[in-house]
């Protein structure tokens, strides 16, 4: 059937604002203009258990964006079923990353336990219809009877308990009295059906756990699968929609709403997972990496969690312009993390002010500037942005500039500094090095340069200089400690091989931390400002470091688009 619906849709396809394509929303404008549907209603359903990951964005974006775009709403449901792996904590920076996202649920948040009484009573409606039942077996001899894909399963010898004695024993179940393992009520459907979801799936599981919104109210929950559909249905979802890995739940969701009196029958609708290469996205793995202390937290910058890249310096837009830009379909597929450095960087291109940073800082003494030299070049904070103002760059006798700038022996086509040579002190003069001063050690201490006056804003006359470098002064500037991410994992894949550790993949060089020197202005940040320093990369100050005066930069993407690349090559 959902073969059906994605391919009527690829009929009359239009595509994204990127460009792509969305076959979830050519299918609800059909349904909406074919009046199917009037207004509809979608849910983000994440289960509390871990940070959100690039992955949900999509999900939320999906469901969310699709609300927004029909005029209907979206809700928040906290599918919380299985209180062991859930927490408050992760509760909180769920609703916090959404609302970030620049996304608001409608109505107030919902958890899957407050339906845990409707629940129950539709489970015993189920017994009493002779629908369900009550099975003695242990876990691993269910699994057993269960049967293979290629075998069918065989009855349970408790699968024909009299509706009495099941009410019973799911009432002795709930108030406690069986151990964990002992019981489980199963639905009665058909244990040789082909897809294995309908063998007699599991309802109710004994668990004397607290739970964090009901408390010790229960001491059975109901399955993932006994829980999502109904809940659809009691809040009036009209589009359930899901990652593929739900396709064969899909009869038994529906099972449950033609077998309950459910006040609404909601469509369950699958798409593609979103991955993205060189990261992992699960929050089982990302757990690993927090508990076993590879990163620094859930919102590590190099976590592909939604806190971690808005730590690491990605806005709310440049999210959502990257799901756009990946489109919904039900193909596989796994997207090229250099189209989400392409989708921030565009962002920050347009939007983040400018400035200097020196990383690997040398000293350059500009000999023919006296120790009172007094000039202050005002520069654009954007070069394309009026809007954001300008910026004060104080000239001084001692200026930093880049290590990496200046080559004792350079290759012909280094435009950089070198002995002899001339290069643009960017938005200021040329200057020429006129002097190699070395250390004892034989290394590069400082340069002697001298200073074209006659050349701000224009070239010098009858020379040609084709290098600028960026510098900031050595007396009016900012200590600023430079945090250099990459890829966690150098593997395109890390979790390819399922058996395997994907933590062997880990890039050792994923943070390079580094003393740099910022130009003045820089001393005034805001945590989460976001800038460009100028010929080095993007970067922001972080929100939890970034404090007492102390001012750390977390590089957000470089300056060269490999994206651009690819799609030309591509193209
Ligand atoms: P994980 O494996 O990371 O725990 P999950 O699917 O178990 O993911 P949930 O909290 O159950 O996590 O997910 C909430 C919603 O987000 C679900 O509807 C799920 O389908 C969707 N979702 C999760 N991962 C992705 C992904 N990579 N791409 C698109 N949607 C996703
Ligand atoms: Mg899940």
């Amino acid at each position: 059937m959902s073969v059906e619906r994605s391919a009527s849709a690829e009929n009359h396809t239009e595509k994204t604002e990127t460009g792509a394509t969305n076959f979830l929303r050519n299918q609800i404008r059909d349904e909406i203009q074919a009046g199917q549907v009037e207004s509809i209603v979608t849910r983000f359903p994440p289960e509390p258990n871990g940070f959100l990951h690039i992955g949900h964005a999509k999900s939320i974006w999906v469901n969310f964006g699709l609300a927004e775009q029909f005029g209907g709403r979206c809700h928040l449901r906290f599918d919380d079923t299985n209180p062991a792996k859930e927490e408050q904590a992760y509760i909180d920076a769920i609703q916090e990353d959404i609302h970030w996202l620049g996304y608001e649920w409608s109505g107030n948040v919902r958890f899957a336990s407050d339906y845990f009484d409707q629940l129950y009573a539709w489970a015993q409606q189920l017994v009493r219809d002779g629908k369900a039942y009550v099975d003695d077996l242990s876990p691993e001899e269910i699994r057993e009877y269960r049967g293979t894909l290629t075998e069918p399963g065989r009855p349970s010898p408790y699968r024909e308990r009299g509706v009495e004695e099941n009410l019973a024993l799911l009432e002795g179940m709930r108030e406690g009295e069986f151990d964990e393992g002992t019981k489980v009520l199963r639905a009665k459907i058909d244990m040789t059906a082909p897809n294995i979801n309908l063998r007699d799936p599991i309802l109710y599981r004994i668990r004397h756990a607290h739970h964090h919104q009901t408390g010790d109210k229960w001491k059975i929950y109901p399955s993932y699968d006994f829980t999502h559909g109904q809940s659809d249905a009691i809040e009036g979802i009209t589009h359930s929609l899901c990652t593929l890995e739900f396709e064969d739940h899909r009869p038994l969701y529906e099972w449950f709403l033609a077998n309950l009196p459910v006040p609404a029958k909601p469509k369950q609708t699958e798409f593609a997972r979103m991955n993205v290469n060189y990261t992992v996205t699960s929050k089982r793995k990302l757990k690993l990496l927090v508990d076993e202390q590879v990163v620094d937290g859930w919102d590590d910058p190099r976590m592909p969690t939604i806190s971690g890249l808005r730590r690491r310096g990605y806005t709310p837009a440049s999210l959502r312009k990257f799901c756009d830009m990946t489109g919904v379909s039900r193909a596989a597929n796994v997207v090229d993390i250099a189209m989400l450095h392409f989708a921030i960087r565009s962002d920050l291109e347009d939007n983040a002010p400018r400035a200097m940073c020196v990383l690997n800082p040398l000293k350059v003494i500009l000999t023919n500037v006296k120790a009172d030299h007094d000039e202050v070049f005002e520069v654009p904070g954007h070069p394309a942005r009026d809007d954001m103002g300008t910026r004060r760059l104080p000239l001084t006798r001692e200026i930093w500039i880049d290590r990496d700038d200046f080559m004792e022996e350079p290759p012909k086509k280094f435009f950089r500094l070198a002995p002899g040579k001339e290069v643009r002190l960017r938005n200021g003069y040329v200057i020429r090095c006129d002097e190699v001063v070395k250390g004892d050690d034989g290394e590069v201490d400082s340069l002697h340069c001298s200073v074209d006056f006659d050349t701000l804003g224009k070239n010098p006359e009858g020379r040609k200089v084709k290098g600028v470098i960026h510098w900031v002064s050595a007396e009016y500037s900012v200590p600023v400690e430079v945090r250099l991410y990459d890829n966690l994992f150098l593997e395109e894949a890390p979790d390819r091989d399922k058996d395997a550790d994907f933590l062997q993949h880990l890039n050792p060089a994923s943070l390079v931390t580094v003393q740099g020197i910022g130009e003045p202005a820089l001393a005034a940040v805001e945590p989460e400002s976001r800038f460009q320093f100028e010929r080095v990369g993007y970067f922001c100050a972080d929100r939890h470091a970034c404090r007492d005066g102390k001012l750390v930069f977390n590089r957000t993407v470089g300056l060269k688009d490999s994206w651009a690349k690819i799609q030309q090559k591509q193209g």
